[in-house]
């Protein structure tokens, strides 16, 4: 499911209300320095070869376009999100490009929520870290805790340590949401995954933590999911301590 358009929709979600969405990935083709099993873009390598990126300038006019055209037909927005083909911060004009849209926010949408989804990987990065302070919502991705249970789920094209995503993590100081997907697995079953995980979460100490699950077509097939009741258990402990978790079955 590759998105067509720099900016896309509004499509109404129950979670989001009437939402925008940015890809800052090609327009026929997905980019990602991970390439996770469960992706709704497929795999890295059935990508059709597109590379381009769009720039700052032409996310501006795209965005600006279709805010103007929603307020001039009374088009409620209530969020803007960056959820592309791949991971938004690896445009290389990510810091610039979230400026833009915030004032194009502040002038059109006040009141919208800006919300980047992205797979933590570069947010310790200067000008990344930054960017994604400015936000509303960085929603940023740890699906696993530890080294080799990343390889089999996200199979990073580079270095990935955990250790260094969540020390980036906590220089948030809890002002961000966490996304973990829960997928059966080898060592899912035994259920320790969720204990290391669990401590993870209490270190980084999130505002929010949302937990999901597959709802698509995945590209490796065979993938099993939770329900959202037996999440709603793995996650009962951090709820008793007081996290707000949001759970997506
Ligand atoms: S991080 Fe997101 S875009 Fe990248 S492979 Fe994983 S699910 Fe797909």
């Amino acid at each position: 499911m590759l998105r067509e358009e720099t900016v896309f929709g509004p499509i109404f979600s129950r979670r989001l209300g009437s939402s925008l969405g940015i890809n800052l990935l090609p327009q026929k083709g997905k980019i990602c320095n991970f390439d996770c099993v469960y992706c709704e873009c497929g795999w890295n390598a059935d990508g059709l070869g597109d590379t381009k990126l769009p720039s700052a300038r032409d996310v501006q006019e795209a965005l600006e376009a279709k805010l103007q055209q929603c307020a001039a037909q009374g088009t409620p927005i209530d969020s803007i999100t960056f959820s592309g083909d791949g991971e938004p911060t690896l445009n290389p004009e990510f810091p610039q490009i979230i400026e833009i849209t915030l004032s194009l926010r502040d002038r059109y949408y006040p009141a919208a929520q800006v919300s980047v989804l992205s797979n933590a990987t570069r947010c310790g990065m200067p000008g990344i870290f930054e960017a994604l302070c400015k936000v509303d919502n960085p929603i940023l991705k740890l699906d696993a805790p530890t080294d080799w249970e990343v390889a089999l789920v996200n199979r990073p094209s580079g270095e990935y340590h955990v250790a260094s995503v969540v020390r980036d993590l906590k220089r948030f100081q809890g002002q961000f949401v966490l996304q973990t997907m829960f997928l059966r697995g080898p060592s899912w079953e035994s259920g320790q995954w969720v204990e290391a995980w669990m401590d993870i979460v209490r270190e980084v100490k999130p505002r929010e933590v949302m937990v999901y699950t597959i709802d698509r077509e995945t590209p490796m097939r065979g993938l099993r999911k939770y329900t959202a009741e037996e999440m709603r258990t793995l996650v009962q402990p951090l709820l008793n301590e007081g996290f707000h978790i949001q759970i997506k079955g």
